[in-house]
């Protein structure tokens, strides 16, 4: 779902005196960032000192950096049933020309690798052959280079939570009518999310389900992590955050540019913090971009560029080829 004007946050405290808010696009004043040759005019500027930085570092040296982003509500628009999501049109030729000038890039997504795959019709893309797409949390992996996927086993404690599903759900008070057909994405064992986008009162739904798919996770040792209308049931320490954080540490990458849309992409958010923090690192940079959306108003609080949904991260990655490309 595209984001609004509304969307945007105001700047942080650290944010230029005179650069936009929100999209951060290059203002009609032609100003340029604090570091990094001056912007062509259709790339956004950040609106952080950091964000400013990563970029003006992922400009000067794209050997050094990596490209991280998710996939539904970053690459794709949300929609409301989850199987019929795809990429973005312009998202594979986009990927295409940025990537092969990097020195790595991944799709991180809480679907199922083969899935994502297949949705972002990346297999076969040119110029991706070096992509990863690390699904469930990084669960699993699929190498464009060799085709090939890698999957841990599913944990056992997910299909024990299944078992308890349907009567939890059932004494909620709300499970009832068309919309539950379809409410239930069981994440191939790894995860099980309940979304109420197609409930008659979503909002309603979803306050209703907290507490009694809490306690369901609970009693299984899992976590539940809220979503746009959706509640995932999930175990401890399988996050965007920590999958991010092994596979930049593989590809050696000084500069990372995170794109996100939810509040499961504050994990990686903090990944990139902690990344751009670290005194024994003290040059690496990161950039925490926001695939806006006036349902995620946190996510876009925390991040050092808004883009208008997938469009704007397609034309930010566009924007980033041109650059790079000559
Ligand atoms: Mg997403």
């Amino acid at each position: 779902m595209g984001s609004s004007p509304d969307a945007a946050p105001s700047p942080g405290p650290d944010a230029g005196p005179d650069l936009p808010p929100g999209t951060g696009r290059t203002p009609d004043t032609g100003r340029t960032p604090d570091t990094g040759p001056p912007p062509r005019p259709d790339l956004p500027v950040p609106r952080t000192e950091a964000g400013r930085d990563a970029l003006a570092a992922l400009l000067a040296a794209p050997g050094d950096a990596a490209l991280a982003v998710d996939f539904d509500g970053t690459l794709a628009e949300i929609v409301d049933d989850p199987e019929a999501a795809r990429a973005h049109p312009g998202a594979a030729r986009a990927l295409g020309r940025l990537v092969p000038r990097l020195r790595a890039a991944a799709v991180i997504t809480g679907r199922p690798a083969a899935v994502a795959v297949r949705l972002a019709g990346v297999d076969g893309a040119p110029g991706l052959d070096r992509l990863t797409v690390l699904g469930h949390y990084g669960a699993e992996r699929w190498e464009a280079a060799t085709g090939a996927l890698h999957a841990d086993d599913p944990p056992p404690a997910v299909a024990a939570a299944e078992a308890e599903l349907p009567d939890v759900l059932a004494a909620s008070g709300v499970w009832h009518g068309p919309w539950t057909a379809a409410a239930v994405e069981r994440k191939g064992g790894r995860a099980l999310a309940v979304h109420t986008r197609r409930a008659p009162d979503p909002q309603g739904a979803l306050d209703a389900l907290r507490a009694p798919l809490t306690a369901l996770a609970t009693r299984h040792g899992l976590l539940v992590e809220p979503g746009r209308y959706v509640l995932e049931l999930r175990p401890p320490g399988v996050d965007k955050g920590v999958a991010l954080t092994a596979w930049l540490r593989e590809t050696g990458a000084r500069t990372v540019l995170y794109a996100g849309d939810d509040l499961g992409d504050l994990a990686a958010f903090d990944a990139v913090d902690r990344l751009r923090s670290d005194p024994d690192a003290p040059r690496r940079t990161g950039l925490l971009v926001c695939s806006g959306s006036i349902e995620v108003p946190e996510l876009a609080a925390r991040a050092d560029l808004v883009v208008d949904g997938p469009t704007g991260v397609i034309a930010l990655l566009d924007a980033l080829a041109d650059r790079l490309t000559g």
